[in-house]
């Protein structure tokens, strides 16, 4: 007896004639998942099936598989020969000591001797006689279900549990977004829920290079690695942007610096998105999170930028919320550890809650904007994830 992994894919399947390019999609993300396992992954009736790996490696196949997007339940299954008694043999290994439980059967194979109501009657019956009176059957709502699959090859896959896949759309099917990522709990957790629509993501970060140190950058290449796992690779950019704080320090009013240190995040995040074709910008905000995620400071960063939309699918989560999410997502300890951010250089006492376009217009005039960002872009680096 074998492990086989079943697989059940999610919304692709409602996508009508675009069907052939979701699947697509998610069976090369899903052998990238396996990648490092020497497992097979084959397609069946609407199904993928992983096999042929070594028995051990079953459970952390499936921690890899949990992170493919469109991946709607899953199944740990044992592959036995059709023989009824090979079948009950596997079916008692997935019985509970005690309870109530239903079979449930389905044929692949229309040539099996035995209809599938037949199958799971008398595999049923043959359970029950097992377990002495310590179980049960309640077909409405059963506390264990044993399932069987006859397949094909004269062959049949037996098994228990359900267990819930990322859901989502196959990554690779909506696009490319470039995600601003900091080193905070936020943007990881909004590039994630980006990749769960579908979107291909990249990654921005900025530094402010000496202020900052060099931990400070291996924790947000951390963070993308950890994203990457669900976005089916990245690649991170970094910019530093310590001459613009330094010139913005210099020459405008303190209470500026955030806002106008944004705007010149956003202009830079436009045109580097549009080198490496990327449709949009994706940034971790939340209205009202801290003082430059007001609506005005929102629309003041927006405002630089010329063509593409930002996304900002946070926008009306709470902390607590995000937490959440960041912590399932395995990004939490990551985010938490305490290196500075670039924005924490030079910060204000009173940075300005509702910045005034007109006033930042004026302090903005004191600099050289293309030059600074023209400076920026020397400095950039890119690392594949
Ligand atoms: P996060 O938890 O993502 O750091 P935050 O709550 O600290 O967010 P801000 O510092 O106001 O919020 O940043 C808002 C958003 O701006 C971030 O979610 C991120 O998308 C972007 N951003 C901020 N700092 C950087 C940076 N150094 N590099 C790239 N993007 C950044
Ligand atoms: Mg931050």
């Amino acid at each position: 007896m074998k492990k086989v992994i079943i697989i059940r894919y999610s919304e692709i399947y409602l996508k009508g004639k675009n069907r052939g390019f979701f699947e697509r999609a998610f069976e090369t993300n899903l052998r990238r998942a396996i990648k490092d396992f020497d497992a097979e992954l084959i397609k069946q009736s609407g199904r993928y099936l992983v096999q042929d790996f070594d028995d051990d490696c079953a459970e952390e196949i499936m921690e890899k598989l949990k992170k493919v997007f469109g991946l709607h339940t899953m199944s740990l299954a044992y592959e036995t020969s059709a023989d009824l008694n090979d079948i009950f043999e596997v079916a008692k290994t997935l019985c509970k000591e005690e309870g109530t439980f239903k079979v449930e059967s389905h044929r692949g194979d229309k040539r099996y001797p035995l209809t599938s109501v037949e199958i799971s009657k008398k595999l049923g019956g043959m359970l029950l006689d097992y377990a002495k009176g310590k179980l049960s059957v309640d077909v409405h709502t059963p506390s264990f279900t044993i399932r069987v699959d006859i397949r094909e090859n004269n062959r049949a896959l037996v098994f228990g549990e359900f267990i819930e896949g990322a859901n989502g759309m196959p990554v690779g099917t909506a696009g490319k977004g470039l995600l601003l990522l900091s080193g905070g709990i936020d943007s990881p957790v909004a590039g994630h829920m980006m990749a769960k629509r579908g979107m291909t993501i990249d990654c921005l970060h900025f530094h402010s290079y000496p202020y900052t140190n060099m931990q400070a950058k291996e924790k947000v290449v951390d963070l993308a690695r950890i994203l990457s796992e669900y976005t089916c690779g990245t690649k991170l950019y970094t910019v530093k942007v310590t001459h613009i704080q330094e010139a913005i320090h210099e020459k405008c009013k303190p209470q500026y610096m955030i806002t106008i240190l944004r705007r010149f995040m956003y202009r830079i995040a436009e045109r580097h998105a549009l080198r490496i074709h990327a449709t949009c910008l994706i940034t971790g905000e939340s209205l009202g999170q801290v003082a430059s995620q007001t609506i005005e400071g929102m629309t003041s960063s927006n405002s630089v930028v010329e063509q593409l939309p930002v996304l900002r699918p946070l926008v009306g989560f709470d902390k607590n919320e995000i937490i959440e999410r960041s912590v399932k997502m395995g990004a939490y300890e990551t985010s938490i550890l305490p290196f500075e951010d670039c924005c924490t250089v030079f910060l204000p006492d009173f940075p300005a809650i509702r910045p005034q376009i007109s006033e930042i217009l004026k302090e903005e005039a004191k600099l050289d904007i293309e030059g600074l960002i023209a400076e920026a872009f020397e400095s950039i680096e890119k690392i594949v994830i």
